[in-house]
């Protein structure tokens, strides 16, 4: 409950900073300062609708919002670009009055060149200029990484209990709120609870809707509800870098360290029980095996996700190997041939001489591999632009290529095809068509409820599915799938009060 207004009571004051990405350090792409969604100020508040004006938690605090970032998953920062982003946190935090809190708003996967756990070196950056006193309450994304510096240096910390995430809202409402709470009683800082779990799997085998994750996360809610625990979190790790801290983590924060120390034990066993049951969220094959499978079934349309460029994940999203393979099909070559749609590849110079030559226009152009070319060199597409559209949010300008029964859609800049519109609004209808590629791992629900056939393709790139033959050389060893054989490892709570 509140305090009532009294000449006594005072309101927190509060301070919202963070930087929000998760990069992968297995892309040669790089992440700059201006890919991020910078909010200064009072900007900052239109990240959060419970911070809305009028709204209680708004009010239930002094707001002081320093500068946060969001940035679509990508490639690592340069130090300097971190050091730019994080410059500017600490100066903004450095003309504020004394704090009684920060919100600190991150995704927990942020890869920068030669800084290890960037999420803790900015908070031992900001603790440097608010003190050791300024209570701190971290929101994270599940697949971010919780290292023991984290813990120890944040005082709350909790994370997203959906993949794919449908609650991120709720998560940050969370944070703040138990910040809020935890100022307003004024007690003690709550015992943390921290266990690494040495598990590291991909995204697409830890969809909460199905098990072992849907009923981990279900023990995730339940055990916040028991006597002496604030907040219980599970995060699966980010599998596409590098770090001692990429692994599994459990941290259970509040006041009772018996209550928080065995809850925190009993969800690390259980996702360590777990660890063999995660399954890919799809059929899985080759990529050759899924274009055969596709072309072998009646189900239309057939999708088939390129899973390991998928720019939602990290991928540097213009590789070409997919397509590459896919025009050397002689399956597609005549324009009477199976309509397949491929979505995408950014090729900003090909998009010009597309939009250069005109709709109906025969073309040929070289795409793709200016980011990542690791796997196949750029690409020669001859072929007829079926469409051009501008001003995509995302892409900026948009054109589709067809060349034989393929339809490929070029951007000038990365984009997700997650939508249904994203199809439909280029001249291409996916219900139609017979075979739907796309760089994506796990199907978002529109693709998802369209596709009646899908297999999860295992192809390269800076996110591949298969982690094992990424060539981890930092990662704590033994782990879970690296070391199979491994012997049960110490899930004994590590206790920070
Ligand atoms: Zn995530």
């Amino acid at each position: 409950m509140p305090a009532p207004e009294s000449s006594t009571s005072r309101r927190p004051i509060i301070a919202i900073a963070g930087l929000a990405i998760e990069s992968s350090s297995f892309s040669p792409a790089r992440t700059p300062a201006s890919a991020f969604l910078q909010r200064r100020g009072a900007e900052v508040f239109e990240g959060y609708a419970f911070l809305a004006p009028g709204r209680p938690l708004r009010e239930a605090a002094t707001w002081l919002p320093a500068l946060t970032g969001k940035a679509l998953p990508g490639g690592i920062l340069s130090a300097a670009t971190f050091d730019e982003l994080a410059d500017e946190i600490v100066e903004r935090l450095r003309d504020m009055p004394p704090l009684d809190g920060l919100y600190f708003d991150i995704h927990g996967a942020m890869s920068v060149d030669g800084i290890d756990d960037p999420e803790a070196e900015l908070l031992r950056r900001i603790r440097a200029v608010i003190g050791p006193d300024t209570l701190v309450s971290a929101s994270m994304d599940l697949h971010g990484n919780v290292s023991a510096s984290l813990v120890e240096s944040a005082d709350l910390l909790t994370t997203d209990r959906t993949a794919p995430h449908v609650d991120t809202a709720q998560t940050k409402e969370r944070a703040v709120q138990n910040l809020v709470d935890l100022l307003g009683a004024g007690g003690p800082r709550p015992v943390k609870a921290w266990i690494p779990v040495p598990v590291l799997l991909p995204g697409e085998k830890t969809s909460t809707r199905l098990e072992p994750a849907a009923g981990l996360y279900g023990l995730v809610a339940e055990i916040e509800q028991r006597p002496g625990i604030l907040d219980a979190g599970l995060w699966v790790g980010y599998a596409w870098a590098d770090e001692p801290r990429n692994r599994a983590a459990v941290v259970v924060t509040g006041p009772d360290r018996e209550a928080v120390a065995s809850a925190a034990e009993e969800l690390a066993g259980a996702f360590w029980s777990a660890r063999e049951r995660f399954e890919f969220v799809a059929p899985t094959d080759t990529y050759h095996g899924a274009l055969d499978a596709a072309l072998r079934s009646a189900d239309r349309p057939f999708f088939i996700s390129d899973s390991g460029d998928n720019p939602t994940a990290g991928g540097a999203g213009d590789v070409t190997w997919g397509l590459r393979e896919l025009l050397a099909r002689p399956e597609f070559v005549s324009p009477s041939g199976p309509v397949v749609l491929y979505a995408s590849v950014p090729a900003p110079a090909a998009v010009d001489a597309a939009v250069a030559a005109g709709l109906g226009a025969p073309v040929t152009v070289t795409v793709g591999a200016e980011v990542d070319d690791r796997h196949a060199g750029p690409v020669e597409l001859s072929g007829v632009v079926h469409s051009i559209r501008q001003g995509d949010a995302d892409a900026r300008t948009e054109v589709v290529v067809r060349t034989g029964s393929v339809f490929v859609i070029l951007t000038a800049e990365r984009k997700p095809y997650h939508y249904e519109h994203d199809f439909t609004d280029l001249g291409l209808d996916p219900r139609s068509a017979d075979i739907v590629i796309v760089k994506i791992g796990y199907l978002e629900p529109e693709l998802f409820d369209m596709a009646r056939g899908w297999i999860l393709a295992l192809t390269p790139g800076g996110v591949d599915q298969h982690i094992v033959r990424l060539g981890h050389n930092r990662i704590e060893r033994p782990m879970y799938p690296f070391d199979p054989g491994m012997p049960d490892p110490d899930l004994g709570a590590r206790l920070f009060e």
